[in-house]
């Protein structure tokens, strides 16, 4: 007989895990006890020696489903305590303040088949959950995570629920958001003359059948939604939204409907029916949703919540997309859905379980066989990143993808998608999740890093909040923030070259980057290669009307415009502009270079959509090995550029003699590719330095991305890109803040 103490980090409370250890330790026969710690779970068992690392390894291999080991240590004691029984010692107060949070998770097999149970009390109950499933992240006001610190406290449960939830061997022991028919949150229906219907679901049902729009509450906030397969309710939707191109994420009923419009493998369909349930970009099979998105994927999810699950009985296609208005954050309150979404929507379903937390669906694409996020949000969040970090540091993120994240104890923890700063809504947004996830995580921030650029308004924030809280601050050029975050996003170390490519950035000599290749580490970095600089005139206004960039790349290629590309009347302005170097923003852009190409092509002349001319410019390509000229060459001893030039000059061959649009896309795509491999080639000899890290916007296309990796692999570079945050600026964060826990960065006084 022994007894040992075995300690465990990871998510394992709010997860069912102390029920679980309270059954494991039965079948092993040992006594002893179990508790949360700040850190996790904390147990102290005593048996057969035999016995408890059996135990141990059934913890380790066979772990509650939601539940996270970070960490398990054990150690031997030889004296006993003599244990009568097995015991849950009741966790409270501040000492448990650090614990990790669950983020919300899609209704588990168990309870879907007793929603669809006549028998069962709980039958078609909209709200139906257990340990293994439901609202976390979204309805948690305060740690520990109890009822009470819950939007659910407003429930009080009923005699069954309680006895349920007092039962350790009851699934639904401890399952804080617990309820049912009788003492649980409801639905019900408004329509535009504000009256109330309590059968819910079915209004709802009626009104989708019949092509109308309605508001759903759903668990991070509203959805807009219109029966898909109904294209006139999708073009009215596209007009009272204001958004005439712009994809929709789609609700499929099952994996047969997704298959009778995409196609499907193995991960893309695993991932698809993960727990996190993000929305998966899925090629197309046809072209019967083409005004749905006018790219070659759908964003596709599957039902997560009860309430969708009953709605999907009688549709197999919903139209699912944000309830919000342009910028401003998804709306998440009932006044204000039914207040702002007014105009859009013939009606609302809606609950009375109030949601604490917005938190909108995450966008992933598949890339060799795992998530590639475009955005990453609910299902994801509020799960940490394990990253070796000392400090406490608040990163602020940038700014059209607003983010932040928060480090402790070797743990980092990004915010969920928080968008575009610039609107007032959104920024308070920003502000208010900040303070949640200090609170929430029990952070007291010692440093703080943001970007190098002066007017982001997160720059701004953290300036403030530095000053007001006499915090350190360190400043971060935006490329070198990919870089790292591609970096800690893989756990490297040491020296590495970034390929990183974007829109735009800040910088070190005021400039707009994003055509950039680095070499350095999470300390410092040097820019070693770029492309030529693009004029962008009128600045700003050429990143929407993108014919603008079509004119300065053919003048600068050529001297003026060839006649055949003019497309707009505003010529003779631009051309002065140009010539005069006259408002006219210059930048070093893969991101502006995607779209004035795309306009010389033809593609799309002004943008509605961010990305959205590189993303046309992606579906149109196909597999092929052709590519056009370039040419490098060095501006001054220590930079390497790449003039694009000679490829305009052969696209703009290639167009005026009739070449299949699909083989110009693809050609140029290669071409930046081989570019880009030349460059690494060249520092690999000069530096001696192997290994890459791809991040920025730009590599969210996933002809480009794949290509790459592909080319340097056949090099024998080691090839890195994200796996556990976005390329996008999203994840920009992380990277802020590997920086500033090495010491990177420039110290602002
Ligand atoms: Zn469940
Ligand atoms: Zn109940
Ligand atoms: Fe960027």
């Amino acid at each position: 007989m022994l007894r040992a103490v075995i300690k465990i980090n990871g998510i394992v409370q709010g997860v069912g895990f102390r029920p679980f250890i309270n059954k494991l330790v039965k079948n092993f026969n040992l006594k002893g006890w179990v508790k949360n710690t700040s850190l996790g779970v904390e147990l102290e068992v005593e048996g057969e020696e035999i016995h408890i690392k059996n135990f141990i390894d059934e913890i380790i291999n066979n772990p509650p489903k939601l539940a996270f080991i970070e960490d398990l240590k054990y150690e031997f004691f030889k004296e006993l305590k003599y244990y009568k029984g097995f015991e849950i010692i009741k966790s409270q107060g501040k000492e448990d303040k650090f614990t990790f949070v669950s983020p919300d998770v899609c209704i588990c097999d168990d309870c879907l088949s007793e929603l669809f149970d006549k028998e069962n009390r709980r039958y078609l109950y909209p709200f139906i959950n257990c340990t293994n499933c439901g609202p976390r992240f979204t309805i948690i006001k305060d740690v520990p995570y109890d009822r009470d610190k819950t939007t659910m406290k407003e429930f009080e449960m009923c005699h069954q629920c309680l006895s349920e939830y007092l039962d350790i061997d009851d699934r639904r022991y401890h399952a804080q958001p617990n309820c049912c028919k009788e003492c649980g949150p409801k639905v019900y229906f408004i329509d535009k003359n504000k009256e109330k219907f309590d059968k819910g679901i079915e209004k709802a049902i009626e009104y989708l059948k019949d092509g109308k729009i309605i508001a759903i509450k759903g668990i991070g906030g509203f959805h807009v939604a219109c029966d898909a397969k109904n294209k006139e309710s999708v073009l009215k939707l596209r007009q009272r939204k204001g958004r005439d191109e712009k994809p929709f994420a789609l609700m499929m009923r099952d994996i047969d409907v997704v298959e009778n419009y995409c196609y499907l493998d193995t991960e893309e369909k695993s991932i698809l029916e993960s727990y996190k349930r993000p929305i998966v970009l899925l090629k197309k099979r046809n072209n019967l949703l083409d005004y749905i998105s006018e790219n070659k994927w759908l964003g596709v999810m599957l039902p997560y919540t009860p309430l969708h699950y009953l709605i999907m009985r009688e549709l197999d296609v919903l139209v699912m997309t944000s309830g919000n208005i342009h910028d401003v954050p998804i709306v998440y309150k009932n006044d204000e859905a039914i207040s702002e979404l007014w105009d859009i929507v013939d009606g609302f379903l809606i609950h009375d379980r109030d949601i604490h937390v917005r938190c909108d669906d995450s966008i992933v694409k598949v890339f060799e066989g795992k998530e590639y996020f475009i955005r990453r949000s609910r299902g994801y969040v509020p799960f940490p990143i394990r990253y070796e970090s000392r400090n406490k540091i608040l990163a602020c993120g940038a700014e059209q993808k607003g983010s932040f994240a928060l480090s402790k104890n070797g743990f980092v923890f990004l915010s969920q998608h928080i968008g575009e700063l610039r609107n007032a809504e959104t920024y308070k947004h920003y502000i208010e999740q900040i303070e949640h996830f200090k609170k929430l995580f029990d952070i007291d921030v010692e440093k703080i890093v943001c970007d190098m650029h002066p007017d982001y308004l997160s720059t701004h924030y953290a300036k403030e909040i530095s000053k007001n809280q006499k915090l350190p601050l360190y400043m971060v050029q935006h490329h070198h923030a990919h870089m790292a975050s591609c970096m800690a996003d893989n756990k490297l170390k040491g020296e590495v070259i970034g390929i990183i490519w974007d829109g735009t950035g800040y910088g070190l000599d005021g400039k707009i980057w994003g055509g950039e290749f680095l070499i350095g580490d999470y300390r410092g970095f040097k820019r070693v290669a770029t492309i030529r600089d693009i004029g962008l005139p009128g600045g700003e206004r050429a990143i929407k009307d993108v014919y603008r960039i079509k004119y300065s790349l053919l003048i600068d290629t050529f001297g003026e415009i060839p006649q055949e590309f003019v497309t707009t009347d505003d010529i003779d302005v631009i051309n002065m502009m140009i010539n005069k170097d006259f408002n006219t923003v210059k930048a070093s852009s893969i991101g502006r270079l995607f779209d004035g190409v795309a306009s010389i092509m033809g593609i799309k002349d002004r943008v509605s959509y961010e990305g959205q001319a590189a993303i046309l410019l992606e579906t149109k390509a196909l597999e092929c090995e052709e590519h056009y000229n370039y040419h490098l060459y060095n501006e001054n001893e220590d930079i390497l550029k790449i003039d694009w030039r000679p490829i305009i000059e052969d696209i703009v061959k290639d167009i005026t003699s009739g070449k299949n649009i699909e083989i110009i896309a693809s050609s140029f795509m290669n071409t930046l590719v081989k570019s880009a491999v030349d460059i690494v080639l060249r520092l690999r000899n000069a530096h001696n330095i192997d290994t890459i890290v791809i991040s920025g916007g730009v590599f969210q296309n996933i002809y480009l991305l794949s290509k790459l990796v592909q080319n340097l692999r056949n090099k024998n570079f080691k090839v890195y890109y994200h796996n556990r945050v976005s390329a996008n600026d999203e994840g920009i964060a992380l990277g802020q803040l590997a920086i500033a826990e090495d010491g990177g960065g420039i110290l602002c006084v």
